[in-house]
């Protein structure tokens, strides 16, 4: 089996969950030829085969182009799966890539289960298994699905670029508004999650956050029901951060969540469910009500 992962350069440099591609292909155990444009002084470190569009002569992105590049190496490699991050760049680029070769997509793949994958479904809450009704398919990952898997070394690199008629251009990348908090850059997070019931407790949760020293964060139902302002969600579609503690209250730990923070150093969860998946990240799981024992916690520091 055969895999092409299209790896991810921004303003010049390699996104280190690029590296997630090699552990969604590792746990396939297929063989790996990766695809960037990106630049020699910045190459993914990996022993095998690398397909090295120059970015200074592409530009920093035409979804025309990339999907040109990537048709091309399609055809030399023939591979059986090609395989992007479920991201911006992923969005964009796969269902071109899977609509011009007429294959299946798969999008937002979690895990790998028989003969198929496993993607999310009901918000999340249950998983389905997805079998491609075509010999090859495009596929995108979930951010923190796979593990990010280093593996040293340096590729062998084959150069390659291509023409292509395009309108649309590269603007540039504008910097996201300033936000009231940078949770990235905190040593402590105390996260609200859905558990806590209602908006009024979400001072119960910033209370401690307080007493740390930290911030406050919030999963995306306590944001959408506007108890949180948005600045303060972690996940795939909030913030990823890597505090030195990370204390969890009422968060069940689904997999949006999870890759927002499970590289954090230290994580304490406060759940009522002893089987919450937030207890397989936690180094501390505390079977409690929250509101009982955050307040406590708060009162004793
Ligand atoms: C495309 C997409 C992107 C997403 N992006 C994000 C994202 O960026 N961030 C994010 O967080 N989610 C995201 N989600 C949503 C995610 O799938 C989950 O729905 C969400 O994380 C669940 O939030 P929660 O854990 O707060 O709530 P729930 O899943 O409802 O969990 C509540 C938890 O609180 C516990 N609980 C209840 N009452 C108490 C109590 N009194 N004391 C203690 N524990 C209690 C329950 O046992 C449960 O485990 C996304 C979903 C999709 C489909």
């Amino acid at each position: 089996m055969k895999t092409l992962l299209i790896g991810e350069y921004r303003e010049g440099k390699l996104l280190d969950s690029s590296y997630e591609l090699f552990g969604f292909a590792g746990q396939l155990g297929a063989e790996t030829t990766m695809l960037v444009v990106g630049s020699e002084s910045q190459l993914p470190a990996f022993d095998g085969k690398l397909y090295l569009a120059d970015v200074a002569s592409c530009g920093e992105y035409n979804p025309d182009l990339h999907k040109q590049l990537i048709l091309d190496t399609i055809q030399k490699e023939n591979p059986d799966y090609v395989v992007f991050l479920h991201s911006s760049y992923g969005w964009d680029l796969a269902p071109r890539v899977a609509a011009k070769l007429k294959v299946a997509q798969v999008s937002e793949v979690i895990g790998l289960a028989d003969g198929g994958f496993e993607v999310g479904c009901c918000n999340a809450k249950m998983r389905r298994t997805v079998k491609p009704s075509t010999a090859r398919a495009v596929i995108t990952i979930q951010a923190g699905a796979f593990p990010v898997t280093p593996l040293g070394g340096s590729p062998s690199v084959e150069k390659i670029s291509a023409t292509v008629t395009s309108n649309v251009s590269f603007a540039g990348y504008e910097p996201a508004e300033a936000k009231d908090v940078d949770l990235t850059r905190a040593e402590v997070i105390v996260t609200a999650g859905r558990g806590i019931g209602k908006k009024e407790n979400v001072e119960v949760i910033a209370a401690l956050a307080k007493a740390l020293g930290g911030e406050l964060g919030a999963s995306r139902p306590v944001v959408d029901a506007g108890w949180v302002e948005h600045s303060h969600q972690v996940g795939t579609t909030g913030q990823t951060v890597s505090p030195k503690l990370y204390i969890a209250c009422g968060v069940s730990g689904a997999i949006q969540h999870l890759a927002g923070m499970k590289k954090s150093d230290f994580i304490v969860a406060i759940n009522k469910d002893k089987d919450a998946p937030i207890g397989e990240v936690a180094d501390v799981l505390v079977v409690a009500d929250v509101l009982q024992f955050v307040p406590a916690l708060t009162a004793k520091l």
